[in-house]
């Protein structure tokens, strides 16, 4: 994945998110922006170097319940497009008639950092340290709730273990 989708999908001219810029190094930084679009959701994000592009991008899915807080807890995680790194301080109201126009705040940030296997392989295991959400996370790919012709992505995320090393 790259930025293209995320340009595609909006005006710079109309909305007050923020334009693609050029990401300097990972700092392993994420953020979950709590997002009162035409559904509440929260959007889970992860700064991590594209394999493929080389870009640093935010990974970014919306996650209609919340990072579960609870061990054990699977809660579904739809992928969105990658956003760029400066999205993640974005807060504020995106303007109505945009792309998911609505209020947009940051309910928690922090830092995370891989322990085994990569988004590509739809499998991984990670430490999140959030003033909120700490702990050890697993996520999957599950193909099994695609439906046909189905462009989405979908995961389940769940916590593995309370305890976290960054
Ligand atoms: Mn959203």
């Amino acid at each position: 994945m790259s930025l293209i989708e995320y340009r595609l999908k909006r005006n710079f001219d109309k909305t007050n998110e923020p334009a693609p810029s050029k990401g300097l190094a990972p700092q392993q930084r994420f953020v979950v922006q709590e997002h009162q679009a035409s559904h509440l959701h929260y959007d889970f994000r992860m700064e991590i170097k594209d394999q493929k592009t080389e870009e640093v991008v935010l990974k970014s899915w919306a996650i209609p319940k919340n990072i579960p807080l609870e061990k054990g807890v699977k809660h579904l995680a739809i992928q969105t497009e990658d956003h760029p790194v400066g999205y993640i301080d974005f807060e504020g109201t995106i303007p109505e008639g945009n792309y998911g126009a609505g209020e947009v705040s940051i309910w928690d940030k922090g830092k995370w950092g891989m322990m085994t296997g990569h988004f590509d392989d739809g499998n991984c295991k990670f430490n999140l340290l959030g003033e909120k959400i700490k702990g050890r996370y697993v996520m999957v790919k599950v193909d099994s709730y695609k439906k046909q012709g189905d462009k989405n992505e979908y995961w389940l995320i769940w916590k593995k273990e309370e305890e976290v090393r960054i």
